[in-house]
């Protein structure tokens, strides 16, 4: 082939345009994207040599070496890994596959910092070689293709790249970073990418090479040499003993896999023998990923098996609700060679999923019994990232059921947040043994609900439930430690014992007298009203909307419509309080009464958020009512 301009696909321009006039601070990081990218060629190369062991043409020790050229401001990073064939370089380095482009652009375009950091995040690493250079060239040539197979990609990051074949002896990659003139002081010396190596790298657990220097006392400065140094720990970082690796190295392995700039809220570290022996390191972020809600994204632990990379997206090792977790397993007894289908039926990878699950509960726990108020601030803290995730588990995992009950918070008529059902089993009133609770679309819509009222004047509390799963997860969770979870806009209200005799007469007396108007009532909303019945549960509103104890409450049925799905249409219950002033009139407006019993109606509708069939009516009956 000889050589090929092609243009970059539409995304990679916006991208290396950012990159370029964008990215200020924390430059440095190109140099851990293309040491990780080397490092991943390797890991790569290994795992498809399992099955082909002629990949490795006689050289199966993988490094990486790093190395400049201070007179021709280069500097390269090469790698014997897995290499590339024409077609994967113009793939690969001309074109991004991944979703997240848009959200990476909209980030950045948001952030003030501008900080590179970010770009890890989105999997467009490579492209962070143009922070510092004007112009990358790639030679590269696929394990196992013939030398003349090779490759030579050349950009300088704007438009278009260049492909040549070329011929090269060696598998694998050559990165070489035709540096800027202003960039180029900082980063062509050695003790500067020595430090930049040990400050990102030491985990990977190759060898990063550096020629080392030595001091020429005629030139009097350092020169290098033609011995090699390895400049990284290269040691798993998991892999070593706990009582090694500083909270520091935690946080920092923790920024490279996870990419987040903030610190994790908790982390574990652990060698777990048993069924299953395996070593965990897990760590929960501080804040939500901006995919969160998808759950077919990634899952965020890597799946290594005797320090040898497998997979970075193992979901059998993590429940799906616990998919915001980050880390590192690796496993002792699974085969190298294990693939997705397997993991999915081993008992071995059951054995580990479950232990880790249970160390997740158990951190997340220790924050949230904690004694400590950082600690019940960062457990809050997590709560309003994770918490509605974390809600899911309640179906998914019943196992865990109780555990995770306990770890749920909500607001509720006493607090706008941190409720959790402890909390309120401990103030519940003399007399109270159900748990009530109210769904709705918001925190204001739920304060505001009729439903409330005669809970408010007792000084019961009603759990405010306004997440969007929170429907959901009503339909799996019952009861807590033996109290049942009560809708208040289910059913009839039925205080019970916390009612007093006194109450209970006279509103008995007051239904009895409301008899004929309630059958009129009944007749005049036959065709929008299953039931109308009065009731004691209201104060200050004359009337409100109650679904049957078995129907879909109506705030699911909306949720559902909204997302395109039909429910059922079931007519709600419409629910009246005889003693109040527009109830009373009722009776003696013989001319105007179905237009107040329509209306009545509209409102206990919009009161609960919900919409009107037929608007136009609800506005004649008021205008109506207004002009008269
Ligand atoms: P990511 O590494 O997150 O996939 P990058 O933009 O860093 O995204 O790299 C894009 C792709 O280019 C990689 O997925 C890989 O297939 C290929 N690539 C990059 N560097 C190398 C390398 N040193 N050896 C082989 N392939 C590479």
């Amino acid at each position: 082939m000889t050589k090929q301009t092609h243009a970059f696909q539409a995304e990679v321009k916006q991208i290396l345009h950012l990159v370029t006039h964008s990215l200020y601070s924390n430059k440095e990081i190109f140099l851990r994207e293309l040491v990780s990218n080397a490092s991943d060629a390797c890991d790569k190369l290994r795992f498809e040599a399992l099955d082909n062991a002629a990949l490795y043409e006689d050289a199966p020790n993988l490094e990486v070496r790093v190395t400049f050229d201070a007179a021709a401001k280069t500097l390269t990073i090469r790698d014997n890994g897995v290499g590339m064939s024409a077609d994967e370089a113009a793939s690969h380095l001309g074109t991004i596959a991944k979703s997240g482009t848009r959200e990476f652009m909209a980030r950045l375009e948001g952030e003030q910092k501008k900080d590179a950091n970010l770009i890890g995040q989105f999997g467009v690493g490579f492209y962070s070689g143009f922070i510092v250079a004007d112009r990358i060239t790639v030679e590269t040539r696929r394990a196992g293709l013939p030398p003349e197979q090779g490759v030579r990609w050349t950009s300088e990051g704007t438009g278009e790249y260049e492909l040549e074949t070329i011929t090269r002896a060696e598998r694998g990659t050559d990165v070489i970073l035709h540096l800027r003139d202003d960039e180029a002081d900082e980063f062509l010396k050695t003790w500067r990418l020595k430090s930049i190596v040990g400050k990102y790298s030491d985990h990977i657990s190759l060898p990063i090479l550096m020629r080392k220097e030595q001091w020429d006392a005629e030139k009097s400065q350092q020169v290098l040499t033609d011995e090699w140094e390895t400049v990284n720990k290269a040691a798993a970082l998991w892999a070593r003993p706990k009582s090694e690796v500083t909270d520091a190295q935690y946080q920092e392995f923790y920024k490279q896999i996870s990419y987040d700039s903030e610190p994790p809220l908790a982390y574990t570290h652990n060698r777990v023998e048993g069924r299953s022996e395996y070593t965990q390191l897990l760590y929960i972020p501080a804040k939500a990923p901006f995919d969160l809600w998808n759950r077919d994204k990634r899952g965020g632990v890597k799946l290594y098996v005797k320090r040898v990379f497998i997979m970075d997206d193992a979901e059998a090792l993590m429940p799906v609700y616990l998919r915001f977790v980050k880390g590192v397993i690796d496993s002792a007894d699974l085969p190298l060679n294990v693939s997705r289908e397997l993991l999915q039926e081993s008992r071995d990878v059951k054995a580990i999923r479950e232990g880790c699950t249970k160390r997740v509960l158990g951190m997340l726990e220790s924050l949230a019994d904690s004694e400590s108020a950082d600690d019940k601030t960062k457990y809050q803290t997590f709560w309003n990232e994770f918490g509605a995730v974390l809600k899911e588990g309640i179906g998914e995992d019943h196992a865990n059921r109780d555990r995770l009950a306990k770890l749920y918070r909500f607001a509720s008529t006493h607090a706008d947040e941190g409720v959790s059902f402890a909390d309120y089993v401990q103030r519940m009133k003399e007399g109270q043994d159900t748990i009530y609770v109210i769904t709705a679309d918001s925190l204001a819509a739920a304060k505001a609900s009729p439903q409330l009222e005669i809970f408010r004047k007792k000084g019961i509390e009603v759990l405010l439930l306004v997440d969007r799963v929170d429907e959901w997860m009503l339909s799996h969770l019952y009861e807590f430690e033996g109290h049942a979870l009560q809708s208040v806009a289910k059913g009839a209200v039925d205080l019970g014992k916390l009612q007093d005799e006194e109450e209970k007469k006279q509103a008995e007396a007051t239904a009895e007298a409301f008899k004929p108007t309630l059958e009129r009532l009944k007749a005049a909303l036959k065709d929008r009203a299953k039931d109308v019945r009065t009731t004691t549960r209201l104060v200050d509103s004359p009337a409100c909307i109650v679904v049957e104890d078995g129907d879909m409450s109506a705030h699911l049925a909306r949720l559902l419509k909204q997302a395109g799905q039909g429910a059922p249409s079931t007519q709600p219950i419409l629910e009246v309080n005889a003693e109040h002033a527009l109830v009373r009139r009722l009776a003696g407006d013989d001319a105007r009464f179905d237009d107040l019993a329509h209306i009545l109606f509209d409102q206990a509708l919009l009161a609960e958020g919900g919409q009107l069939d037929d608007p136009a009516a609800y506005v004649q009956r008021v205008t109506r009512l207004l002009s008269a």
